[in-house]
């Protein structure tokens, strides 16, 4: 679908639409294509006019600040959606709980708990995303996932209806949500407690030492690329000892690496294609099947054409 035709059918917004859109700027890994039309609603009221009135056959792509997104060569067909500034406020409601937008990052609202003296939330200071996605994939480090901590969020359906999903709703597990993956999440309700200022600080450093020092994470990179296949089960299987143990540390494929420091992450070097950091993964998927048996699932999400796929509807 030609962007200019598909923008004339989305209806008037307070919010911005932008026709071939570059979506490698707004991920981790800097690859990948183009949204036919990218959209940042104004706020939730923005978002609900904009969703009631998209015609239901247009495809709808939401994403955060990219940092779990392989957007595949060929771009993104349809409308993507992105929060921008009116989801990034954060409020103290009580005293043990903290509400924030969705497009708040993970570390922001970290450092909002610190500053306010509340404990619990000192996981996402290494943790590089937004919490709507966080939200939709029960983010989590160091014991601690989004599913310990949230109370309720609000999110916004397909149809354009306001709701509110308790924890319970989202049937969470490991790295995973079952909520349906046509609600896009707004903001989201925290039960911290109170603590000591220097502990959560304490803790914080550790967290962001522990880093530094373990994850290539000022590299254009997805994060973890695979799941543990043990779970957050601290005795069982690690992707990384399984990749290891495989050969496939270091592994590369044209622009595409497996990270030396920790071989669960993949890197762009430079000039890596979607489609080989794609390649890559599924390489080390093979090589780790073969070595262990165990078939690697991918944490990180993979979305979009190919760019063979978007030559073909071009044509
Ligand atoms: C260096 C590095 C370290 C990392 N360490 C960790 C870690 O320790 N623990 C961990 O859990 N993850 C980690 N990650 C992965 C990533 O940061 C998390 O998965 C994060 O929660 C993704 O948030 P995001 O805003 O980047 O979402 P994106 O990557 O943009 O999107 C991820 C998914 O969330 C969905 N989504 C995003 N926003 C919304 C919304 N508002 N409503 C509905 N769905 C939405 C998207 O559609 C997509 O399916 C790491 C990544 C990197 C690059």
């Amino acid at each position: 679908m030609a962007s200019a035709s598909l923008i004339s059918r989305l209806p008037q917004v307070r919010g911005s639409y932008k026709e071939n859109a570059p979506l490698a700027p707004l991920t981790w890994f800097r690859v990948g294509g183009a949204a036919d039309v990218l959209y940042m609603p104004a706020d939730a009221d923005d978002l609900a006019v904009f969703l009631a009135g998209c015609p239901a056959d247009v495809p709808l792509t939401v994403v955060g600040v990219g940092s779990n997104l392989l957007v595949r060569d060929g771009g993104i067909e349809g409308v993507v959606i992105r929060l921008g500034s009116g989801f990034t406020f954060i409020e103290r409601e009580g005293d043990t709980r903290l509400r924030a937008g969705c497009a708040v990052p993970d570390i922001a609202l970290a450092k909002a708990a610190l500053d306010a003296g509340l404990t619990g939330l000192e996981f996402y200071r290494g943790i590089p995303g937004a919490l709507g996605g966080a939200l939709r994939m029960n983010a989590g480090a160091y014991g601690r996932e989004t599913k310990d901590v949230l109370v309720e969020a609000e999110a916004v359906t397909r149809a354009g209806e306001k709701v509110t999903l308790s924890n319970a709703d989202f049937g969470y597990s490991y790295r995973h949500s079952d909520v349906s993956p046509d609600l896009i999440f707004t903001s989201a309700l925290f039960e911290v407690a109170k603590g000591d200022k220097a502990e959560i600080a304490a803790r914080m450093d550790e967290i962001t030492s522990s880093r530094e020092g373990s994850q290539p994470i000022r590299s254009r990179t997805g994060g973890s690329t695979f799941k543990n296949p043990g779970g957050t089960n601290p005795d069982g299987p690690k992707a990384w000892k399984l990749i290891d143990a495989a050969g496939g540390r270091g592994l590369k494929r044209g622009g595409a690496q497996v990270s030396e420091q920790h071989c669960n992450f993949l890197i762009n070097t430079g000039d890596a294609t979607a489609a080989d950091l794609e390649g890559l993964g599924e390489d080390v998927r093979a090589r780790v099947k073969e070595a262990s048996g165990i078939e690697l699932e991918w944490e990180i999400k993979r979305i979009g054409r190919t760019a063979a796929d978007a030559e073909g509807q071009a044509a």
